[in-house]
C-alpha cells in the first residue's frame, strides 16, 4: 500500500463508488505523477478515510475502503504564536509529521504579524501533503489566525503552556493519560509570551510547563512538544 500514490479528496468528490477528480487533480496524477488509465492510487478524505481507487479518465473508480492506523489516541490542538516570514511553514509540515490534529496559528502581544489569505491557503495545502507523506488518515485542519486571548479557555482538555524561563514542571511529567480526548499545547513568539498572556493563559486553565533547561527557538518548541505528547499517547 505504501508504494501508492495518495491524494486528498473532499467527501463531496465521492459519489456513488466513483471519485469525480478535479482538474487539478487530473493534472497531478496523469501529468506529474504520470499515472495511466486502470493504475491505482490512495484517496484519503482527511478525515479518517481512505480507499484504494483506480484512475479511469476524468475520475476513479473506488476498489474497497482501506483500514489505517497511523494516527494518535489522542487529538492534538497546537496552538503556535506565528515566528516571523516563512518559518511557519515548516512548523506544519513536522507537526503534521507528528500528528497533530489541529494547528492554530496565534497572534500574540509581541508577534502582530497577521498574514495574508494565500498564506493559510498554502499552510492547508502543506498539511495535506505532510499529511499524505507521512500516511496519516486525517489532514489537520489549520485554523485562522486568531488573538491568543481570544482563544481562550478551552474545555475538556489537558491544556498546556510551554514557558522556556521559570522553575515550571516538565512536559513530560505532567501528560495524564485519563481518556481526555484533547490536549491542547501552546508555543510562544521568538520574543516569548509576555507575563500577562501567561497569567491569562493560567487563568483559563493551562498549566505552564518547560520542555527542558536549554531555550529553543520558536520553530524548535512544537516539534519538541509534539514528539513528547506523541511518544507518551503513542498506542
Ligand atoms: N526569547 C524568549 C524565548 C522564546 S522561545 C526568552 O528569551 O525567554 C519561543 C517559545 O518557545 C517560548 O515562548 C516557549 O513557548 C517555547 N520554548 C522555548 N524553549 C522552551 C523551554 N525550554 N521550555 C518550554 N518552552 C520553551
Amino acid at each position: 500500500m505504501s508504494q501508492l500514490q495518495r491524494i486528498t479528496i473532499a467527501p463531496s468528490q465521492l459519489q456513488q463508488g466513483q471519485i469525480l477528480l478535479t482538474k487539478e487533480q487530473q493534472h497531478y496524477l496523469l501529468r506529474v505523477l504520470r499515472l495511466r488509465d486502470g493504475d491505482r492510487f490512495i484517496a484519503m478524505d482527511g478525515m479518517g478515510k481512505w480507499w484504494l481507487a483506480q484512475l479511469a479518465t476524468e475520475q476513479a473508480q473506488v476498489l474497497e475502503p482501506l483500514s489505517v492506523a497511523t494516527e494518535l489516541s489522542v487529538s492534538i490542538t497546537l496552538m503556535v504564536a506565528l515566528p516571523k516570514g516563512n518559518a511557519f511553514d515548516e512548523v506544519v509540515r513536522t507537526c503534521t509529521e507528528l500528528g497533530v490534529a489541529c494547528i492554530a496559528p496565534v497572534l500574540s502581544d509581541r508577534t502582530l504579524l497577521n498574514p495574508s489569505p494565500q498564506k493559510l491557503e498554502r499552510w492547508r495545502r502543506i498539511a495535506a501533503e505532510a499529511a499524505e507523506q507521512s500516511e496519516r488518515a486525517f489532514v489537520p485542519t489549520i485554523l485562522e489566525p486568531v488573538a491568543f486571548s481570544t482563544t481562550l479557555p478551552l474545555v475538556n482538555s489537558q491544556q498546556y503552556i510551554c514557558e522556556a524561563r521559570g522553575n515550571f514542571p516538565h512536559l513530560r511529567d505532567c501528560l495524564q493519560n485519563k481518556g481526555q480526548e484533547t490536549i491542547v499545547i501552546a508555543t510562544g513568539p521568538e520574543g516569548g509570551w509576555t507575563q500577562t498572556e501567561i497569567e491569562n493563559a493560567i487563568a483559563a486553565g493551562f498549566q505552564p510547563v518547560s520542555l527542558g533547561r536549554r531555550i529553543l527557538r520558536a520553530v524548535t518548541a512544537p516539534v519538541v512538544a509534539l514528539t513528547l505528547i506523541s511518544a507518551s499517547f503513542e498506542v
